[in-house]
């Protein structure tokens, strides 16, 4: 009898989840550990008094990408998910009271941009045509490839790219050449926020955000996020993986050139073949693999932002709050500085408040809400005090001034049934995040491509990592395209073929 190959997968992120059923719907036998007591890492859930939030991500992009995913497994994503088109996408709130809808309706984009700006619809054109061009050349040259080597990563095919995608330029200055009012720039950069980027620093490639949005769409799946994550989960159990929940790996035993095993706090030990590692990657160097230099340069590297989230059941609703909305702080610059590199809450902090309930009435209880606010602000930092009760009670106030003063909301504090706070020491405590930072290592153009740490030890060759701080990086489908990756990469090195030759996608370069 021929030995079926055996694959442990270390926590059930979303990229764990579509390894594990990757890998099983090849041929392996897998088992997924999970720290904590459900699936879904970052992109959990909460479930309090009928109230239902969506823990981390509540914009579902890319569905091509997902389709995909379900498609490798055998499944269709429409028998699984009840998708959503959400347009407007956002509505955008600017302190000095202008409001902004953004939406895939062009007429209504004219409307609102040339009472703006006389030119930025035309600015606003070319811009979504730069962000499609950059979206579809990312996809194609970077994101949906492994990179073996850095001359196949800068070889003479790639460099016009570095150029022709504006790599090199920064977004937030880049977007002059298509609007002059700072507002308008904010409006078309704060997306950056996604990725853990300030816009004064992400290269100006990101405008493929701002097209995704508004031509691919912001979807949102009936029933919440979480439903990806549970029919994900449901899928990879019909392929027959195993979850174990409340047991976090606590080391990773190596031996020379391989692991092999990794034994949980309770002391149970498991041994396979191969071993993929989806809990945070530089915490997985720090805490779980032998000490070596390169668990230090780890540190080293830049990092995302953190948040401050508040989950919040509500006795009424109140309907001027759309799906997504954005209020952006006064000093736009200011803010990124303060969370980027002071590493604290900004003075005029912006944030962010999804109500799902107005897709998604089952969201919450008959005639009351459920709101979560996002206050982005900077990681853990070592090396200074960070008061961050003072910090979560300044990010409070703020939320409920603007909501009074721009949208007449002065009652909210006394509906609010209860209060649930993330900050960054939840984000580390409870996911195992290296500084509490959110989207994990940043993406500057120095920790992107072949330059991001690799989805394979360098030492260890059956350990591999999948997940936002791995190669292509962070966001859901970014994620469900590193699972992809990786699987392709653990079959290439074991010479097997992948059971679906998954069509549109960009074969695995040559080793
Ligand atoms: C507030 C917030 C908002 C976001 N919004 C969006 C959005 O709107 N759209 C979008 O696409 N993306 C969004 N993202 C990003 C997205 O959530 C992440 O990129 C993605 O969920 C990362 O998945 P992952 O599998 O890499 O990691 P994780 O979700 O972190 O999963 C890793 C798993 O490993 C487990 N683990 C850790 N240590 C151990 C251990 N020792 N043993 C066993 N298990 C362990 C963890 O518990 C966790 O379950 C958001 C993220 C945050 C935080």
């Amino acid at each position: 009898m021929t030995h079926r190959p055996t694959a442990v997968v270390i926590g059930a992120g979303i990229g764990g989840i579509a390894s594990a059923a990757r890998l099983a719907r090849n041929g392996f036998n897998v088992t997924v550990l999970e720290k904590n007591e459900k699936p879904g890492g970052r992109a959990n859930q909460i479930v309090r008094d009928g109230h239902r939030f969506d823990v981390g991500p509540t914009l579902f992009l890319m569905p091509e990408v997902w389709e995909e995913t379900y498609a490798a497994l055998g499944e269709r994503m429409s028998d699984h998910l009840d998708l959503k088109r959400i347009d407007p996408t956002y509505k955008v709130h600017f302190e000095d009271g202008l409001q902004l809808q953004l939406t895939s309706n062009l007429g209504d984009m004219q409307e609102q941009l040339e009472r703006v700006e006389k030119t930025a619809f035309t600015g606003f054109l070319n811009y979504i045509a730069e962000g499609s061009k950059h979206y579809k050349l990312s996809l194609e040259k970077f994101v949906g490839r492994n990179f073996f080597s850095i001359f196949e990563y800068l070889s003479l095919g790639n460099l016009p790219l570095i150029f022709q995608l504006k790599a090199l330029a920064k977004h937030y200055a880049h977007t002059s050449r298509f609007f002059k009012d700072e507002r308008l720039k904010a409006a078309f950069t704060f997306q950056n926020m996604y990725l853990g980027l300030s816009p004064y620093d992400a290269p100006a490639t990101y405008s493929l955000l701002q097209y995704t949005e508004l031509a691919e769409g912001v979807w949102y799946p009936m029933g919440g996020m979480y439903r990806a994550i549970e029919t994900l989960t449901a899928v990879a159990e019909k392929l027959g993986v195993k979850f174990i929940y409340n047991s976090p790996v606590r080391e990773i035993r190596v031996a020379d050139s391989r692991v092999e095993s990794v034994v949980t706090t309770d002391g149970r030990e498991f041994i396979a073949d191969t071993f993929v590692g989806n809990a945070d990657l530089p915490y997985i160097y720090k805490e779980l693999l032998p000490k070596n230099a390169e668990s230090a340069r780890l540190q080293k590297k830049l990092y995302t932002c953190s948040t401050i989230m508040f989950y919040w059941g509500v006795d009424r609703q109140y309907p001027q709050i759309a799906h997504h909305n954005v209020f952006l702080g006064g000093d736009y610059k200011a803010s990124f500085d303060q969370i980027f590199k002071d590493h604290k809450l900004p003075e005029e902090p912006s944030f962010y408040i999804h109500a799902p309930a107005r897709t998604d009435p089952a969201a919450a209880p008959a005639g009351q809400d459920t709101l979560y606010v996002l206050v982005p602000v900077g990681h853990l930092d070592d090396g200074q005090e960070q008061d961050w009760d003072a910090m979560v009670g300044a990010a409070r106030s703020t939320v409920f001034n603007r909501l009074a003063s721009e949208m007449g909301i002065t009652d909210l504090e006394s509906h609010i049934k209860f209060e649930i706070v993330y900050q960054p020491e939840t984000w580390k405590e409870r996911f195992n995040l290296e500084k509490g930072a959110a989207f994990g290592l940043s993406h500057n153009f120095w920790q992107v491509g072949y330059l991001r740490p690799k989805n394979r030890h360098s030492q260890y060759k059956n350990l591999y990592f999948t997940g936002a701080s791995t190669h292509p990086g962070t966001g859901l489908p970014i994620v469900l395209l590193s699972a992809r990756l990786t699987t392709e990469r653990i079959l290439k090195e074991m010479g097997t073929i992948p059971v679906q030759d998954m069509a549109n996608t960009i074969s695995v370069a040559s080793a």
